[in-house]
């Protein structure tokens, strides 16, 4: 692909054709001041479609947040205009406050300070449940 437009950042490519909206709203990337793109639908031979984002900064990215949306995602890291890591993703065990229990009853609903906090439960079916009150995610 054409990292030509960045010098120094990350993109996030391989993403799951339809994926890339919800991780760019998982990972707050609306709220950076750098320029963020997203291509959506860009063609692949190997998945056939794919969105990519292309971040023009040096931020810290959550690797668990990635993985937890599309553990087929990879991560570039470009500095000076060169391609300098290119890491594999994979589902994090536990995610801590990216996600929010759904269910009304769980404590975290209730009890303002307490981390929200998923664990993998099923690594073929990504499937995370809270570790309170064990609702699924998604
Ligand atoms: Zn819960």
């Amino acid at each position: 692909m054409n990292i030509d437009s960045i010098t120094n950042g990350i993109v996030i490519d391989h993403i799951t054709a339809g994926n890339g909206m919800k991780l760019y709203e998982l990972l707050g990337l609306g709220e950076l001041e750098c320029s963020v793109a997203i291509i959506k639908n860009a063609s692949s031979g190997k998945i056939g479609k794919k969105d990519i984002i292309k971040i023009d900064a040096d931020i810290p990215v959550n690797f668990d947040v990635v993985g937890f949306v599309d553990p087929n995602a990879t991560i570039n890291i470009i500095k000076d205009g060169v391609l300098v890591e290119k890491r594999n993703i994979e589902m994090p065990e536990h995610l801590v406050n990216v996600i929010k229990c759904k269910n009304p009853r769980c404590i975290t609903s209730c009890e303002q300070e307490i981390d929200h906090i998923f664990k993998l439960t099923d690594r073929e079916h990504n499937v995370y449940r809270c570790i309170y009150c064990e609702t699924k995610a998604n």
